[in-house]
């Protein structure tokens, strides 16, 4: 996914640009719910009602925390947001969760969440949330802890003044998103850890997203030292990212790339028996004793690392270079591609299925030519809908199409061969509407932003590569609110507001 995009790139750059000229004549697109409001909120809410005053409150002003538990995440993010460490615990039985805030001799809001066939979609959505502001007090309700915390994102987007004295304007939005599952892909670092963290922290949760895919094939193994790069992430900083994901309800996903892209496997000369084709380090040997003690031995200490649900083990480009299978490979010389790349996806993901993880892979190979319009590696129809035959259905397909005109159509395929899919976006605004348009209409699980910015990157390639990291906000934006109007008319600048997102001091609570 690296290597071939400089053209693409540039292409979808000029024609998108084209896309966003014509989109802004077409006009006529309305935000359902937010007419007559300029409260900027990211990701747009289903709705924003403004209503009239505000409400004030002091920094350590008291505050309640109604529900089954005491959730720790929850717990903290509302001491930030408040700006408070005065919170009260109430387990009264009362189904939900209920956060509210009033002057000291205010008087509470009543807090049932409401139930039943009727219920709104924001109070039955596992991740729903209702915020209502009025100049007596706030109020927060939702079914889960996750529900909200999302809740109190949006507050912190709303609320403005110093710990002293605080302020939201009289507002009510009910909300819930369009996609769920909502990630980010990113390669962590050595170098890169205090910036993950602030990403996470700053952008990923307060802009709702929900998992991090993160690709760490080249972190500093035990079973491995002799591959570890100069920047390559220790466990413990790995582990780290890992909490702090889990801290801000972002499930961490593992990446490790096989059988293409396995240079990391061959690093300073090691590994070199494992190697698919001699002439061209690019691929390792799927059926070879010893790559699949190799892998499962890096996958195990990964599970250790993560605890997590689902695996990503890559499968995109396996073809892209050398020879797969080569002819003189004892193992493979009588296999097709198509055979190699099964079996192998199909193994792994039963050793992980014994472990209770679930399985991701790209999508590339199992998609040809005219089945999508870029990221297409199956050779003809005829290879592609083979291969989509020959892969378990238990492994959810990560569908990458980075270019401006990327759509709904290799979802729709994928899904019709029984896969669960995940649209996957780059940085590239237009592709991100379009293809989050097309995920939300054909029904794929989510989508998932994906970072190019090198495979060690840190704030040096945060500032060089700010575009594809302002391409954050504007995913965050379409996967939450599956709002249909195109980039050119969100009403914000992305980048501005990834700036000012990833700046923000820390809290103090
Ligand atoms: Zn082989």
């Amino acid at each position: 996914m690296i290597v071939s995009l400089t053209l693409p790139r540039l292409a979808g750059r000029l024609l998108a640009w084209l896309a966003i000229g014509l989109a802004g004549w077409s006009g006529g697109l309305e935000a359902g719910g937010l007419a007559g409001s300029n409260l900027l909120v990211i990701p747009q809410p289903k709705a924003l009602h403004a209503g009239a005053g505000s409400f004030g409150w002091a920094g350590g002003a008291p505050w309640t925390l109604q529900a089954p538990v005491r959730e720790a995440r929850l717990w903290q993010a509302a001491r930030e947001v408040f700006g408070s460490t005065n919170g009260q615990f109430l387990n009264n039985g009362m189904v939900g969760y209920s956060l509210q805030l009033s002057l000291p001799g205010g008087a509470n809001a009543p807090a049932s969440l409401p139930a039943g066939p009727d219920a709104p979609a924001w109070a039955t959505n596992a991740e729903g949330y209702r915020l209502s502001v009025q100049p007596a007090g706030l109020l927060i309700q939702a079914a889960t802890a996750q529900g909200a915390f999302y809740g109190l994102q949006t507050l912190a987007q709303l609320r403005s003044g110093a710990a002293a004295e605080l302020s939201c304007p009289a507002v009510e939005v009910t909300d819930w998103p369009s996609l769920r599952f909502r990630g980010v892909h990113w390669f962590p670092s050595a170098s890169g850890v205090a910036m993950d963290e602030r990403l996470i922290q700053n952008v990923f949760s307060a802009y709702k997203f929900n998992a991090c895919v993160i690709q760490c094939e080249a972190a500093r193994w035990d079973s491995q030292p002799e591959i570890a790069m100069r920047d390559s992430i220790s466990k413990p900083d790995l582990r780290k990212l890992v909490a702090a994901c889990r801290s801000r309800f972002l499930d961490p996903i593992p990446l490790v790339d096989i059988p293409g892209h396995a240079d990391w496997m061959f690093r300073h000369g090691q590994n070199t028996n494992l190697i698919e084709d001699p002439e061209t380090p690019y691929a390792c040997c799927v059926r070879n004793p010893q790559t699949i003690a190799f892998i499962e031995g890096v996958l195990t200490e990964c599970l250790d690392v993560f605890h997590p649900e689902t695996f990503h083990l890559g499968f995109d480009e396996i073809t892209l270079r050398g020879r797969f299978p080569n002819p003189d490979c004892p193992f493979c010389h009588d296999a097709t591609a198509t055979a190699l790349m099964a079996e192998s996806a199909n193994q792994l993901a039963g050793w992980l299925a014994a472990r209770g993880v679930k399985t991701m892979i790209w999508g590339d190979m199992l998609l040809a030519p005219g089945e999508a319009v870029d990221a297409t590696n199956a050779k003809d129809v005829a290879e592609a809908k083979a291969r989509r035959a020959a892969i378990s259905k238990n492994i959810t397909i990560t569908d990458w199409h980075y270019v401006w005109n990327a759509d709904r159509t290799s979802l729709d395929i994928l899904q019709q061969a029984g896969f669960h899919t995940i649209a996957s976006t780059w940085e590239e605004p237009v592709n991100i509407y379009r293809f989050t348009q097309g995920a939300v209409a054909s029904g794929a699980d989510g989508l998932l932003q994906t970072t190019w910015a090198g495979f060690f990157p840190n704030e040096r390639e945060l500032k060089r590569e700010v575009e594809q990291y302002a391409a954050y906000i504007i995913a965050a934006d379409y996967a939450w609110s599956g709002r249909s109007d195109p980039p050119a008319q969100l009403g914000y600048e992305a980048k501005a507001v990834f700036r000012k997102a990833y700046a923000n001091p820390t809290p103090a609570f």
